[in-house]
């Protein structure tokens, strides 16, 4: 986090500030990580100049004293990270810009999920905006039990890197392309969890666009897990609307397609095309054809056809999440509630289901934090890539502000 501008502090900040300085003069016992705790979700708060001097002040002074670092150490640190602080074990995925790979943190010892992106291939195709809008979403605090968390952020001159909860259950799809197909509690199961993180999602105005096999995890106790966030939208309120086109083909929703302005309730499309396969079976995604032009074609008039094998509840969520008319799409006036009163849905228990109180219908077999054996051996057998050992200088222009520590994660490092 960096601070170069001087922000508007109003009275209830003022208020805190001067609390804690009085407090400090009174000789009162306020724990400065719980000052930190209390006032470190208001960025704007932090980014205020008074208060970074008044942290730095109080920073040099518990320093001093052999205390802990504060939370000026938490921006003066954020740079400070560098590639060398991770042992880089294996690759475990691709995404559009890099690699991620799994890393142990030399000191904490803990496993974590390393996006390392390539600046050079991000800015040859304009994509600096979809990057920063995933550090964005990432660092908003998200926190939901299916949304994989961010821990750090930081960058060298020629790579960004994300250090991201590692997630090794493996990919959905991973499980569902051994098994075929899902019965329908364990289908309803995992995308009950979906629905959840999306709705998360929608109540803090993002749109997360890009649901996807790839992007959907299991833990190791087999919750899910959603992860990539670059195509997420911000500060979209449901009723408003947008319109760039992205995401990938067979899960685009028709308004996408048409170029249409689209709302949350496209990730209500996207959730219904996943629900699709996981009943269904990957094999015959709704409305894919080898041809990309006839597949725009199926999603965009083709009839939705469903197996006679499926349930009502099924065949009616599944219309319901893949109608053409964002109207009278489920999900789209009231959004996640119109979905846990569906009756496919009926047998979950939601606020269990978010408490992850709900037993998984099915745990992965892992041995522990590290265990890679969910990872496609596509992956793991590849070279971890020697950027990763690039040395640790100036930051480049290209990603002001990309660097970041997670302050929790901060408050843990010994
Ligand atoms: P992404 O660039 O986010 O699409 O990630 C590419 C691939 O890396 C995904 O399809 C996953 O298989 C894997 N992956 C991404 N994030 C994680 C994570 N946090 N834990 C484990 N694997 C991950």
């Amino acid at each position: 986090m960096t601070v170069n501008q001087e922000r508007p502090m109003t009275y209830s900040k003022m208020r805190g500030l001067v609390t804690f300085l009085s407090a400090l003069l009174k000789g009162k016992k306020v724990g400065f990580s719980e000052f930190i705790h209390k006032h470190v979700s208001s960025q704007q708060l932090c980014q205020h100049l008074d208060t970074q001097k008044l942290l730095q002040r109080q920073s040099k002074l518990k320093r001093a004293k052999g205390g802990k670092a504060t939370l000026n150490s938490v921006n003066t640190e954020a740079s400070q990270i560098k590639p060398s602080d991770f042992d880089y074990l294996k690759v475990i995925g691709t995404g559009s810009f890099g690699k991620v790979l799994l890393a142990r943190h030399r000191k904490q010892g803990a496993y974590y999920a390393v996006k390392v992106l390539q600046k050079q291939m991000i800015i040859k195709r304009k994509e600096q905006r979809h990057v920063m809008v995933e550090r964005s979403v990432l660092v908003k605090g998200l926190q939901h039990p299916f949304l994989v968390g961010l821990h750090f952020s930081f960058q060298t001159p020629n790579t960004l890197y994300f250090v991201l909860d590692y997630v090794n259950g493996g990919e959905l799809f991973y499980h569902l392309q051994r098994e075929g197909s899902f019965p329908e509690p364990r289908a309803a199961f995992y995308s009950a969890e979906m629905a959840a993180a999306l709705g998360y999602l929608h109540s803090l105005n993002i749109v997360y666009r890009d649901l996807k096999p790839e992007n959907i995890l299991l833990d190791s106790e087999g919750h899910v897990m959603l992860t990539d966030f670059g195509l997420c939208k911000e500060g979209v309120a449901t009723g408003e609307i947008m319109h760039t086109i992205c995401g990938t083909p067979e899960y685009l929703a028709p308004e996408v397609l048409q170029g249409h302005p689209y709302k949350p309730a496209v990730d209500w499309w996207g959730l219904g095309v996943v629900l699709f396969e996981m009943l269904c079976g990957l094999v015959s995604p709704p409305f894919y054809n080898h041809s990309k032009v006839q597949m725009f074609e199926n999603i965009l008039h083709a009839h939705l056809q469903l197996p006679s094998t499926l349930s009502e509840g099924a065949c009616s969520v599944l219309k319901g999440l893949l109608e053409r008319d964002i109207s009278k799409r489920l999900g789209e006036s009231r959004d996640i509630e119109e979905l846990q009163e569906h009756p496919f849905f009926t047998f979950i228990n939601w606020d269990d289901l978010v408490a992850r109180k709900v037993k998984p219908p099915f745990i992965p077999n892992v041995s522990g934090p590290c265990d890679i054996s969910y990872i496609d051996p596509e992956f793991t057998l590849q070279p971890v890539p020697t950027c990763v050992n690039e040395r640790c200088q100036a930051a480049s222009e290209a990603f002001p502000g990309f660097s970041f520590i997670n302050p929790a994660e901060y408050m843990a490092v010994p």
